[in-house]
Formats: C-alpha cells, sequence, structure tokens
C-alpha cells in the first residue's frame, strides 16, 4: 500500500477550478472564479450542485474545462474563511476512495462533518452594572448580593447560585443593576502539559518507552507495535510518545475501538496530562463538532481521542496516530465506505510522514506478520505491571463435567465462583450473547420463531418481553400459542443467553449481587459508564456479560472469569474465527487478577485440544500465532494473499442468483486472480432481501482494487432492484 502522487499544484492564472462535493460521486466538477476571488486546492468553498441548490465542497485541482468553451459552466459562489484542506488529508481521501472502492464524494464526506459551519452561537455572561434597583425583592437581594464582587458569571450559574429564577436576573438586567458581558468562546480543550506526571516506570516499561520515544523524536514514518500483556501499562508507554508529540507542539490522534471505551481514557489521559483531550465520535454535538473541527484545523486542539472518523480531520501539524487496540474488528466501518481504520491509519502515516504506534495484547495476525518480518518494530511488555500474574487459566470439558440439562454453568464452575464470592472477590460470567435464548421452538410441533424478513432465528429477550431478530431488528412480543399448531404454553427456550444465565447465577448464588452487561440493556452512554464504575468500586458481585465487558476495563476485585461457552465463535465459516476467538477469549480472561490476589480463568469448552483453547490454556501465545500463521501461508489467507467480498443482493433468490452468475462470468481472466462463487450467503436473506456472495483472491502483492475496477466497468448492469456491495479486505463473511 504506498500513497499516489500528490494533487498537482494550480498555476497562478486560475479561471477555473475542479470542486469535490461530499455526495456519493466519484467526479470532481469544474466551476468559474468569479473575478476578484483567488481559490487554491483545498479551499473550501459553496458551489452549485444541479436539484439540491448549494452545497460545500473542496477545490480538488486546477479546473480541467475551458471557461470560453464550456458556457454552462457556474460560477463558485464563495470561498469560507476556514483553512484549507490540506494536501496530505486530500491525497489520503483519493487514497482511501481508490483503494476501497467508494466514491471520492463518500470519503470526502467524512473528512467535511464539520458541525455548523460559521460563527458558534456567543456565550454571554452577566456582572455589576449600576446602582441597585429601586424595588427590591428578598429574590433580587440575593441576586444583587451575588454580583456584589464584580465577577463576571453565566446567567444560568448565576441564577442557580443565587436561589432564584433566570427572570430575577432579566429583570435586574432590564433595570441596569446589571449588565450582559461577551464571552470569549470556550477553548474545545486546554493545552495538555507532557510533565505533569512522571510516572515510575518498571525496568521493562522505561526500556519500551525510551526506544518508543527515540522512534518518536526522529520523526518520519515508522510503524512500532506495542506488544504487552493485559496489565503490563502499554497505555502508560505510548502515552510518552504523545508527551513528546506535545512537547514538539505537534498534535497525537489516539484511536479507540469503541467509544464506550473513551470515558475511562479520558480521566487517565488527565492524570498524566492535566486536562482531558479533544474527542472526536458520532456522538458530538454538532455545535462540539464544529469547535473541535476548527480548532484541529488551527492546531488548538493538540491530542484528540477518536473513533475511525477522527483519521479525516484537518489536521494543521498530525504528529502521531496511536491505534489502542488494534487487533479490534470494530475499526472495519462496514457502511458507506468500507474501510479498515488501522490499516488507513497506516496509509496516514505514510503520507503524512510520521510513526505510527499499534497497541495489542492479542495482535491481529497481519500486525504479528508485519513484526516477524520486521517491517514494524515491536516493543515488547512480558509482564503485568506491579508484580501481578496473569490468571492461571483451566478447561472444563462439557462433554463430561457438564451441567445438568438446561443448565450451562458446570459445577466446577460454580465453585470456582463460590470461591471467589468467599473471598470477598468479584467474578465475571461471560458469554457473547445478547438476550435470554438464541431460539424458541414449540415442543408440541417443533415449529422454530423465525424472522418474516431475515434467515434467521428470533432471539428471546425476557426483560423487554420481545422476541428480536438480531439481524434486522425485527420485534414482536411472544406470541400466545404456537403460530403453526396453535398450541398453547408450548414454547421452550433453547441455549443460553445473558439473561438466562442471570437467572441461573440468581438460584446457584442467591445472596450475590449480580449485574448484566449487555449493549441492548445499555439505556445511555452516562448509565453504562455509572455501571461499570459500580463494578469497579465493588458495588457488585457477579457480572454477567457480552462483548461489552470484555474490552479495557480496570476491575480491581476482579479475579474469575468463566467463559460459559468458548466453542461460540468457532466454526461458523470466517476464516478469521479461530484469530477472532483467541483475541476475544484472551482479552476477556485478562480482565481477572489485574490488581490483587489471583486471577483465574475457566473455559468451558466442547474441544479441549482445538489450538485457540490450547494456547489459552498454556499461555502459550506464540504456539498459536505459529499455528494460525502456518495455516493462512498455506491457505494464501491474508495477509499471504489478499482477498474482496462481492455481496449482491436482490428482492428474490432468482435474481440475486441470476446477477451474481453473469458478474462471476465477466471477471476477466488473470492467473493470478481466483474467482470463488456465487454462493448463497451465509445469512442466505436479511430485510427480505436475498444475498450471494463472490469471493475474490489475489496474491499478496496484487492490485486487487485496480483488477476490480477494470471489472466493474465492464461488468453486466444491474437492473431493478439488484445492488452490489463490494469490500476489499473483507471482515465479515455472514
Ligand atoms: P494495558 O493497556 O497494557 O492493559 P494499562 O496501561 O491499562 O495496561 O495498565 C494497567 C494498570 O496498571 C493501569 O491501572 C495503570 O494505571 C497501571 N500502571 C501501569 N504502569 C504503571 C506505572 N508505571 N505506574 C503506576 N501504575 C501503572
Ligand atoms: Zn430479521
Amino acid at each position: 500500500m504506498s500513497p499516489t502522487a500528490a494533487v498537482k499544484a494550480v498555476p497562478q492564472t486560475k479561471q477555473t477550478v475542479d470542486v469535490l462535493v461530499p455526495v456519493a460521486l466519484d467526479q470532481a466538477y469544474s466551476y468559474r472564479v468569479p473575478a476578484g476571488m483567488e481559490l487554491a486546492p483545498g479551499d473550501i468553498v459553496t458551489v452549485p450542485l444541479g436539484a439540491r441548490g448549494e452545497c460545500t465542497g473542496v477545490v480538488w485541482g486546477e479546473g480541467s474545462a475551458r471557461p470560453g468553451l464550456d458556457n454552462k459552466l457556474k460560477d463558485v459562489v464563495y470561498r469560507h474563511d476556514i483553512p484549507p484542506l490540506k494536501a496530505e488529508l486530500r491525497e489520503f481521501v483519493d487514497w482511501v476512495a481508490k483503494y476501497t472502492l467508494t466514491s471520492r464524494g463518500t470519503v470526502l464526506r467524512m473528512a467535511l462533518r464539520m458541525g455548523e459551519l460559521g460563527p458558534g452561537r456567543e456565550r454571554v455572561g452577566v456582572r455589576k452594572a449600576g446602582p441597585a434597583p429601586a424595588r427590591m425583592t428578598p429574590a433580587r437581594a440575593r441576586a444583587v448580593a451575588l454580583f456584589a464582587d464584580g465577577l463576571v458569571r453565566a446567567k444560568g450559574d448565576a441564577a442557580k447560585e443565587a436561589g432564584v429564577s433566570a427572570g430575577v436576573i432579566d429583570g435586574l438586567i432590564d433595570e441596569g443593576t446589571l449588565e450582559t458581558v461577551v464571552l470569549a468562546p470556550e477553548p474545545v480543550a486546554l493545552p495538555p502539559d507532557p510533565d505533569f506526571m512522571t510516572p515510575n516506570f518498571s525496568a521493562a516499561q522505561k526500556a519500551a518507552a525510551d526506544e518508543l520515544r527515540a522512534q518518536v523524536t526522529g520523526g518520519g514514518f515508522a510503524a512500532i507495535l506495542i506488544d504487552g500483556v493485559t496489565g503490563s501499562g502499554k497505555t502508560e508507554v505510548y502515552f510518552e510518545a504523545v508527551a513528546e508529540i506535545v512537547r514538539q507542539k505537534k498534535q497525537c490522534l489516539i484511536l479507540m475501538p469503541e467509544i464506550a471505551l473513551t470515558a475511562q481514557f479520558l480521566d487517565r489521559f488527565a492524570a498524566r496530562f492535566g486536562v482531558r483531550p479533544a474527542e472526536w465520535h458520532s456522538q458530538l454535538s454538532p455545535r462540539k463538532r464544529a469547535r473541535t473541527w476548527a480548532g484541529v484545523a488551527a492546531n488548538e486542539v493538540q491530542v484528540v481521542v477518536g473513533a475511525r472518523s477522527a483519521l479525516y480531520l484537518p489536521y494543521a501539524a498530525l504528529g502521531l496516530i496511536v491505534v489502542d487496540e488494534e487487533h479490534d474488528a470494530a475499526y472495519k466501518q462496514e457502511d458507506g465506505a468500507r474501510y479498515h481504520a488501522r490499516d488507513m491509519a497506516v496509509v496516514r502515516g505514510r503520507i503524512s510522514n510520521i510513526p505510527i504506534v499499534l497497541s495489542s495484547a492479542t495482535p491481529s495476525v497481519e500486525t504479528e506478520v508485519n513484526a516477524r518480518r520486521g517491517r514494524y518494530a515491536r516493543l515488547h511488555l512480558p509482564e503485568r505491571f506491579g508484580g501481578q500474574h496473569l490468571p492461571a487459566v483451566e478447561a472444563i470439558d462439557m462433554r463430561g463435567g457438564g451441567p445438568p440439562k438446561g443448565r450451562f454453568i458446570a459445577p466446577r464452575l460454580a465453585e470456582a465462583v463460590r470461591d471467589t464470592l468467599g473471598k470477598n472477590e468479584q467474578a465475571l460470567l461471560f458469554l457473547n450473547r445478547r438476550g435470554f435464548a438464541p431460539l424458541t421452538l414449540c415442543r408440541e410441533c417443533g415449529h422454530r420463531m423465525h424472522c418474516p424478513n431475515c434467515d434467521a432465528w428470533l432471539v428471546d429477550h425476557r426483560f423487554k418481553r420481545r422476541l428480536v431478530c438480531h439481524h434486522c431488528g425485527f420485534a414482536t412480543p411472544p406470541p400466545e400459542k404456537c403460530p403453526k399448531c396453535e398450541a398453547t404454553d408450548s414454547f421452550v427456550a433453547c441455549g443460553p443467553g445473558v439473561e438466562r444465565l442471570e437467572q441461573e447465577a440468581h438460584e446457584l448464588f442467591p445472596d450475590a449481587r449480580i449485574l448484566v452487561l449487555s449493549s441492548d440493556m445499555v439505556e445511555s452512554m452516562e448509565r453504562l459508564q455509572q455501571e461499570l464504575e459500580d463494578v469497579a468500586e465493588h458495588r457488585f458481585d457477579i457480572v454477567i456479560g457480552t462483548q461489552l465487558v470484555a474490552k479495557g476495563h480496570n476491575f480491581p476485585k476482579l479475579n474469575l472469569v468463566g467463559i460459559v461457552d468458548a466453542d461460540l465463535g468457532l466454526g461458523n465459516g470466517d476464516p478469521r474465527a479461530s484469530e477472532r476467538t483467541f483475541q476475544l477469549l484472551h482479552q476477556v480472561v485478562g480482565r481477572a487478577g489485574r490488581s490483587e490476589g489471583f486471577g483465574q480463568g475457566f473455559l468451558q469448552t466442547h474441544q479441549p485440544e482445538h489450538p485457540v483453547m490450547r494456547a489459552l490454556i498454556s499461555g502459550d501465545r506464540k504456539a498459536f500465532y505459529d499455528t494460525e500463521i502456518e495455516a493462512r501461508e498455506r491457505t494464501h489467507y491474508p495477509p499471504f494473499g489478499r482477498l474482496a467480498g462481492l455481496l449482491v443482493t436482490a428482492n428474490t433468490r432468482h435474481e440475486a442468483e441470476g446477477y451474481g452468475r453473469a458478474l462471476a462470468a465477466s471477471a476477466p481472466r488473470d492467473d493470478d486472480v481466483r474467482v470463488l462463487g456465487p454462493a448463497e450467503a451465509p445469512v442466505a436473506v436479511v430485510r427480505g432481501r436475498h444475498r450471494f456472495r463472490l469471493l475474490v483472491k489475489s496474491p499478496r502483492n496484487y492490485d486487487l482494487s485496480g483488477y476490480l475496477r477494470d471489472w466493474l466497468a465492464a461488468a453486466p448492469k444491474r437492473r431493478g432492484n439488484v445492488k452490489l456491495e463490494i469490500d476489499v479486505d473483507p471482515q465479515s463473511f455472514y
């Protein structure tokens, strides 16, 4: 993956410009530059655009049309007074678009999410201005007394402080006792202090931090993997690189796979740097968004912590990108532009010629191979900080040692939980399945409750009293009687979800305080933060959770982790099933024993001899990677070969399959490329759309995007409702 050449510079005599607009178009359109307007590439402009009226776009290059010859050209309306998008960001947009076969306008849209353009609402404060009012009331007296000190206060704050309504303050302004003043805008983020706190590093941490600092100080592109066990202090170590960049007055982007992880992180950052960093994710208010965007463009914001879309911010002086939990599948965006934020971070690092730090306890196989081959530097943190041990992991063979029928917690695990509770410590029961039961069937006729729109069973969510489809969101109250045989009270729940586990845990441990954490039960981000804090503060004894609890959190009292179904993610036909399962379970088990006492992990499995289970039990991570890398190499799967997924969907099976066949038949012949399929997708119908998949395989150093572009340019036309989605480097295969 190497960046393409930079956009051509525009000569001085510019009469037309090409403007890229943030809509699903690949092409930049030519506009006339009106007299008196000066435009250069990167300038943000408003242009007329068809029936849409006007639209904000970016000057992408010199105009390709000649104004004298084409009098249909329209004029640029105006140029915004905001810093232009730098060449490196424009080049990045072009690169992502070309690589992922997404239109450039769609990618540009991510770079232009600047919220409300133009000046924000003014902040107004109130202060003392004149003598006390003629008519005095007790409320007015309190407000007058408050403002006697001459300080400026926001109106709402003052009203609260004086215990009066805002109307009382307004009244005093009318009387001339108080006056309003315009306040300077609140900064989005204060400058971090690189020396606010100096950590006390262990020898291994210090060695890693020194080396990292040296790499970062040198500048230039370099990819560095911080490979450290859970709890080894990876964050503390990469903070040293961040501090270095802050000292150089440059900017730093820290990518996180999920916004749920950022809250705890913001506090940790503040403990090290004295202030919180700026945040960037989809849930920011338009105003916050606008100010953050502008602050980043003006180099007023030095550190951004964000989700993948933060890659597209207009950094004035980007100096470092950190990708935390680099192996996390959430880095892949699956709609709009399908890109992998970790891979694109490396691309952005190359284009901007800056270092990039990847951090993980369980690196992706791609990154592990890059580190083994020396393409990425590796900093190793083999031990937990503070002398804590990694948890001891044991398998519970469900073929002999399983629980009674209809139960899911084996006696051995129940006993371990009891011991843990007896020591006044916490236990986590992990099951990556939301709801009560994944399948509901009729005892009388065997009918299975099925989604009307999808090729999927309905999941029983008892807490919400709904049967829910996890693919399309269809939800229905559980029916009174079987829709097929009309028997009543005949439904049985098959298999466990976290809600069912909660029921069983209540019966097994009646005195324990139990909390279920699962994304569908999270009412709000604040509520989730509170619950996570409650767990950290030991206000619960047992946590039952989905992958929501797998990552990042520090629970000091948690010393036991029981994986209720360790086999769940294996054998679903996904080429990354082993890697994913290993990473997830390693991460979850790694929650145990981080602070004091001994951590313990249990894997309930039907295949204790599976390489993933063996690696988890022996703690031999290297053995797992060796096996997995060898298998990938043998089968030419990534990173030893390249993949692209093509998904054809249509309202009928016939149309989807028909177009899939025609598409496959039109694939250009190339000895390097294999086109597999069309095959009916593992989930054959979603939201009423029938799905067929093609998989394209090529060698590693092959321009697969180029091949796909040529192919699709000449592919048969899609008719009617047939849709085609292209996924380069696919992560999901359902
Ligand atoms: P990782 O990201 O490798 O799982 P963290 O960076 O989260 O590890 O560190 C684990 C815990 O150890 C955190 O609570 C962190 O504050 C603490 N820690 C790590 N290194 C140090 C250190 N040098 N001094 C004090 N606390 C540390
Ligand atoms: Zn459905």
